[in-house]
């Protein structure tokens, strides 16, 4: 999917769940459901920083371009060290894009990091901005098709970090927002023709990283109808979702 799916799909999940939470007496409050659906969204492109030219891996120049090296040099050793002889590693058979990144771990993993970050708040505030810039491109991704510019882009994350800070949202739910956004980009890769590493590391008929999907899938891309309805439905949900947050 692309990257203004991914963000529209991220911020209506984390929104529709804490609000979820809120709504069931958890002490989450109405910040809470708007920021951290804000970083839900941001959080769902990072999957595709295994992906040489995709909105994260461009997002913050050299520095992002170096961490998308690094992402698919790791994620090409775990696929070595994991590999059965069924597994054919995707498209550049080395285990590099939807694959480490693409798994429902890596998500676990990502979100134990930020709950780690939480811990200094400089390091937590980093983070925040990171995705929220990621956010911010992604969304306004789905109205406009151009490349937001990198100090906009930054503006923005930079002021909805401070409102992160201002209205106390807790690293918990940042944290969790986190490894929501990374699972709504699977399961939304899910859904397209490719599919994703889902059972990883579980071996699925001999194949450790087999790629699965939803019964019904479709191609992606700007000119695909059934991405457009997914984007502009889960758009349409947020604002009840935030009205549920301020009830
Ligand atoms: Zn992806």
């Amino acid at each position: 999917m692309m990257g203004s799916s991914h963000a529209a799909t991220g911020v209506a999940a984390g929104a529709a769940v804490l609000a979820g939470l809120s709504w069931a007496g958890a002490p989450i409050g109405f910040a809470d459901v708007a920021f951290g659906g804000m970083v839900c969204a941001g959080a769902a492109l990072l999957p595709d920083l295994d992906h040489p030219t995709s909105t994260a891996t461009l997002s913050q120049g050299p520095v992002s371009a170096a961490a998308s090296r690094g992402v698919r040099a790791l994620s090409s050793v775990v696929w070595r060290a994991t590999r059965t002889p069924q597994d054919r590693g995707g498209r550049d058979a080395d285990g590099t894009h939807r694959h480490l990144s693409h798994t429902v771990p890596a998500a676990v993993a990502c979100g134990a990091a930020v709950a780690a970050a939480g811990l200094w708040w400089p390091a937590l505030a980093l983070v925040v901005w990171v995705v929220f810039s990621l956010a911010v491109r992604g969304l306004v991704a789905c109205w406009k098709d151009r490349r937001m510019r990198w100090a906009e882009a930054s503006g923005a994350a930079l002021l909805l970090t401070i409102g992160v800070f201002g209205f106390g949202v807790g690293p918990l739910v940042v944290a969790g927002m986190v490894a929501l956004g990374m699972v709504v980009h699977v399961l939304g890769d899910a859904l397209t023709v490719a599919g994703v590493p889902l059972a990883w590391p579980l071996r699925v008929r001999g194949a450790r990283w087999r790629m699965v999907g939803a019964p019904l899938r479709f191609r992606t891309g700007r000119e695909s109808p059934v991405e457009e309805v997914i984007r502009w439905g889960a758009l349409g949900t947020t604002p009840a979702w935030l009205l549920v947050g301020l009830l």
